[in-house]
C-alpha cells in the first residue's frame, strides 16, 4: 500500500480563531515523496473545507496518490447510527449530519443537534456538555446526568487508545463531541465530490486516488514533545511529525496498520503500533550529502602522519545511509540512528532467583517453620492473593513474588510438608529475590547511537520490551580494480597479465563487515570507460572502494577523472606499505581509489577505508581492537613512517612475515593480524613488547 503524499489535519470544533496562527484552530499539514510542507493555519472551518478539497482535486490531476488524515472519530459506538438513520451504513450518519449541520465562523446548531438526537433515545443522553449559556431541551450538561440511553460509553477503538475521549462529550476541556458533529459533515461532502476516487478506511477498500482515514496524534505525544522546536504551536508540529512519520512507512508498515476489523464504529490508524511510529517519529531525516571538499587536506611537501589522516577523516565524513525502521530481527550488524531507551523496567516485577518458598523476609537464626498457603507462584502464572505476615508459598524461578514476599528460601534448603515448610535461618531479607528494574529501568537509555548492533544487544532490547529500532540502511559499497593488466581469476592469462586479487579480497572483507557489497567488475586503462563505470556505481552505491590507478601516472585514470570534479585528494600518507590514496567524490559518492598493490590494498582498506566506511554507514568512530605482546622477530625501523606488518601469533608471541615486500600476497594468506609499529624510530628485539592488531579486531 503506497501513497505519494500525506495529508494530515488537527480539526477543531470552535469557533473561528482570527487572522494569526493560534492554537486549538485547524493546522494541516502535507509531505509529498516525504519531505514536508511547512504546516498551515487554517483560521476556520469553511476556509479549511476549501483549502482540503483544492488540494486533493489538484493532487488528483497531478496523478499523485493521497492518504488524508482527519483527528476526529469516524463513527459512533455500534447502535447509534440505527436509532439516528435507520441504518448501519457508517456513511448514512455522515450524510444526516450534513444535511443537518449549520456552521459560520462563529455560530452553529451542534448542541441543538445532539439535544434532539438525545431525544430518540431513551432515558438521558448519550451526548452532554452544553456549551451555552441558554439551556438546551434533552441537552444535560453534566456526564454523570445521563442514564438509560442504551449507547457504550467509547468505541472500542477509544478504549485501547489511552487518554482517548468519548465522542459524547461535547464541551469542557478536552471534548472532542463538537469537532465529530462538525467534521462528519466535511468528509460527506468530500465523499460528493470525489466520488469513487475517494475511499474511506476502513469501510471501503482503499482503492482510489484518495484515502481518507481517522488519525489521533496523540498516538505520538510522546515524539511530539521531545522533537517540538522552540515556540512552536503544538498543533503545527504534530501535524507535520504525523505526516512525516505516516510517509516514512515501508508499504508494508503501512499496510499492517490499514489492516483491521472493519465495523461501522471505525479505528484509529496505528491505534496497534505506537512503537514503530514513535520510533519512526523521533528517527532523523535522510542525512545530508558530503560536502565536496569534504577530503582535502592541507598538502605540505611532507608526508601525512597516519594519525593525521584518520582524524581528517573522523571530523570530516559523516552518515550517508539513510535510516529506516525495523524490527530487531532484522538489526543485528546495522548501526544505530537514535539512542535506544527501554520500553518497560527488567525484571518487569519482583521475582524469584530461585525454586523455592517466598515469605517477608528477614528470617531469624535457628529453625524457622512457617504455615504454607495453598497454591503457588510460577513463572508467567503469578500468585494474585496477599500473603500473610509469618506465612510462605510455593515459588518458582522467574515467578513474580506475591504481595507480602521479599524473600525465597531455596527449596533444597527447606523440609516441607503440605501444609508447613521449615529451614535453618538466618536468612536475609531479599535473599534469592530479584527487584524490579534491578538490571533496566524503563526509559533508561540503554544503548546509544551509533553503536552496531550485536546479538547480545537484541537480548537485551527484546529483554526490554523494544520491538523496532530506527537503523540506517545497510550501507551500499561498491567494489571496482582497475588495470589493462588485470583478468579474473580461473580465465586464461598470458605472462604480461595478472589476476584481480583485490575484488574478491575486498568483497568479502565488506561482506564480513555487514555492508551491501556491489560487485563494478574491472576497469581497463582508459578513462571514457572508467567514467561510464563510475557513473553506474555512484548510481547504485553509497561508497565506491576502487584499487589501482591512484597515483598520478600515464595510466592513472582514476586520479584524472576525480581530479576534472574538483574533488581529488591525493594524500601521501606516512605509512608503509601504501601509495597515495587518491580520494574524491563522483556524483556525490565518496570514492576511495586505494593502492593497486594487494598488500597495500588490504592494509589501506584496514586502516583507512575500515574506519571511514563506519561514519559513512552510521557508526560512531572505532579504533580496531589490539593487544600487546611478546615480539618474536628483531626489526629496527626509520622514524618518519608507521609501519604495518603482516603477522600472527605463535606460542603467545607475534612472529612476522619473512618478506615485508608488498608483492607477496601469500603474505596476507598466512597471517592473522598486522603488527603496527609506531611513526618514530624504533629497534625492536624478541620479547620486546609490540602492538598486534588480530585480523577479527578489525571487525567491531
Ligand atoms: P597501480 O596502483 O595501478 O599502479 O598498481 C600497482 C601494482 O598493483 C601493479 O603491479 C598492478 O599490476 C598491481 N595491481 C593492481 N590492481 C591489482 C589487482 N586488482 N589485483 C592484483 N594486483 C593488482
Ligand atoms: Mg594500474
Amino acid at each position: 500500500m503506497s501513497f505519494d503524499t500525506f495529508l494530515m489535519v488537527d480539526w477543531s470544533g470552535g469557533n473561528d480563531r482570527g487572522p494569526t496562527p493560534k492554537k486549538d484552530a485547524i493546522w494541516v499539514c502535507a509531505t509529498r515523496d516525504s519531505v514536508a510542507d511547512e504546516p498551515v493555519y487554517l483560521r476556520n472551518r469553511i476556509v479549511a473545507e476549501y483549502w482540503i478539497k483544492t488540494f486533493l482535486a489538484k493532487e488528483r490531476l497531478a496523478g499523485r496518490r493521497v492518504l488524508a488524515g482527519f483527528d476526529f472519530a469516524f463513527g459512533y459506538p455500534a447502535g447509534f447510527g440505527k436509532v439516528v438513520t435507520g441504518s448501519d451504513d457508517p456513511f448514512a450518519i455522515w450524510d444526516w449530519f450534513a444535511a443537518r449541520v449549520t456552521d459560520a465562523p462563529d455560530n452553529n446548531n451542534r448542541f441543538d443537534l445532539a439535544g434532539e438526537i438525545n431525544a430518540m433515545f431513551p432515558g438521558i443522553g448519550p451526548f452532554w456538555g452544553n456549551g451555552r449559556k441558554r439551556d438546551i431541551p434533552h441537552l444535560p450538561r453534566k456526564g454523570l446526568d445521563r442514564h438509560g440511553h442504551g449507547m457504550q460509553e467509547k468505541r472500542k477503538a477509544e478504549e485501547e487508545a489511552k487518554g482517548a475521549f468519548p465522542v459524547w462529550q461535547l464541551s469542557g476541556a478536552g471534548a472532542v463531541g463538537s469537532q465529530v458533529i462538525m467534521g462528519l459533515p466535511v468528509l460527506s461532502r468530500l465523499r460528493a465530490q470525489f466520488g469513487t476516487d475517494l475511499r474511506v478506511w476502513p469501510f471501503e477498500p482503499l482503492d482510489a486516488p484518495i484515502a481518507i482515514v481517522e488519525i489521533w496524534p496523540s498516538l505520538i505525544a510522546k515524539a511530539v514533545t521531545l522533537t517540538m522546536p522552540d515556540g512552536r504551536i503544538k498543533d503545527a508540529h504534530q501535524v507535520e511529525l504525523l505526516a512525516q512519520t505516516l510517509s516514512r512507512l515501508t508499504p508494508g508498515q503501512l499496510h499492517d496498520m490499514l489492516d483491521v476489523p472493519i465495523t461501522a464504529e471505525g479505528s484509529i490508524l496505528g491505534l496497534h503500533q505506537v512503537d514503530l511510529l514513535e520510533q519512526i517519529a523521533m528517527g532523523p531525516a535522510a542525512p545530508p550529502p558530503l560536502k565536496n571538499d569534504c577530503f582535502a587536506m592541507p598538502q605540505g611537501a611532507y608526508w601525512t602522519p597516519v594519525d593525521e589522516a584518520l582524524t581528517h577523516l573522523r571530523r570530516q565524513l559523516s552518515a550517508v545511509a539513510a535510516t529506516e525502521t525495523q524490527p530487531i530481527g532484522q538489526a543485528a550488524g546495522r548501526f544505530l540512528a537514535q539512542d535506544v531507551m527501554a520500553a518497560r523496567s527488567h525484571p518487569p516485577a519482583p521475582n524469584s532467583a530461585v525454586d523455592g518458598y517466598g515469605f517477608a523476609g528477614p528470617a531469624k537464626e535457628g529453625v524457622q517453620t512457617m504455615p504454607l498457603v495453598q497454591g503457588r507462584s510460577a513463572a508467567g502464572v503469578p500468585y494474585k492473593k496477599t500473603i500473610p505476615e509469618g506465612h510462605a508459598i510455593r515459588i518458582l524461578t522467574g515467578a513474580n513474588l506475591p504481595d507480602g514476599v521479599d524473600t525465597v528460601v531455596l527449596q533444597e534448603d527447606v523440609t516441607a510438608t503440605p501444609a508447613a515448610i521449615a529451614f535453618r535461618g538466618p536468612l536475609k531479607r531479599g535473599a534469592n529475590a530479584r527487584d524490579a528494574g534491578e538490571d533496566m529501568v524503563t526509559d533508561q537509555t540503554i544503548l546509544q547511537i551509533g553503536r552496531r548492533i550485536t546479538p547480545g544487544d537484541l537480548g537485551m532490547l527484546a529483554a526490554a520490551g523494544v520491538g523496532h529500532v530506527t537503523v540506517h540502511k545497510r550501507l551500499r559499497v561498491g567494489v571496482l580494480s582497475t588495470g589493462d593488466e588485470l583478468r579474473e581469476a580461473g580465465s586464461g592469462a598470458h605472462a604480461g597479465q595478472i589476476y584481480d586479487a583485490n575484488r574478491p579480497m575486498l568483497c568479502a572483507l565488506l561482506a564480513r563487515w555487514g555492508y551491501d557489497v556491489v560487485d563494478l567488475g574491472r576497469a581497463r586503462d582508459d578513462r571514457d570507460g572508467l567514467r561510464g563505470i563510475l557513473n553506474d556505481g555512484a548510481a547504485r552505491c553509497d561508497v565506491i572502494l576502487s584499487s589501482g590507478g591512484a597515483s598520478a601516472g600515464d595510466e592513472d585514470h582514476m586520479s584524472a577523472l576525480l581530479e576534472g570534479t574538483g574533488s581529488l585528494a591525493l594524500w601521501r600518507i606516512a605509512v608503509k606499505p601504501g601509495r597515495p590514496l587518491a580520494l574524491g567524490l563522483w556524483n556525490a559518492t565518496p570514492i576511495f581509489g586505494l593502492p593497486g598493490n594487494p598488500v597495500a590494498a588490504m592494509v589501506c582498506t584496514l586502516i583507512f577505508a575500515r574506519p571511514a566506511l563506519q561514519v559513512l554507514a552510521g557508526g560512531a568512530w572505532a579504533e580496531p581492537q589490539s593487544f600487546q605482546v611478546p615480539a618474536a622477530f628483531a626489526k629496527s625501523k626509520k622514524a618518519g613512517r608507521r609501519e604495518y606488518l603482516r603477522a600472527r601469533i605463535t606460542d603467545g608471541k607475534a612472529e612476522v612475515f619473512a618478506s615485508e615486500g608488498s608483492g607477496r600476497v601469500s603474505g596476507l594468506s598466512w597471517a592473522t593480524g598486522l603488527v603496527e609499529l609506531g611513526d618514530a624510530s624504533q629497534t625492536i628485539a624478541p620479547g620486546d613488547s609490540v602492538t598486534f592488531i588480530p585480523f577479527n579486531g578489525f571487525d567491531a
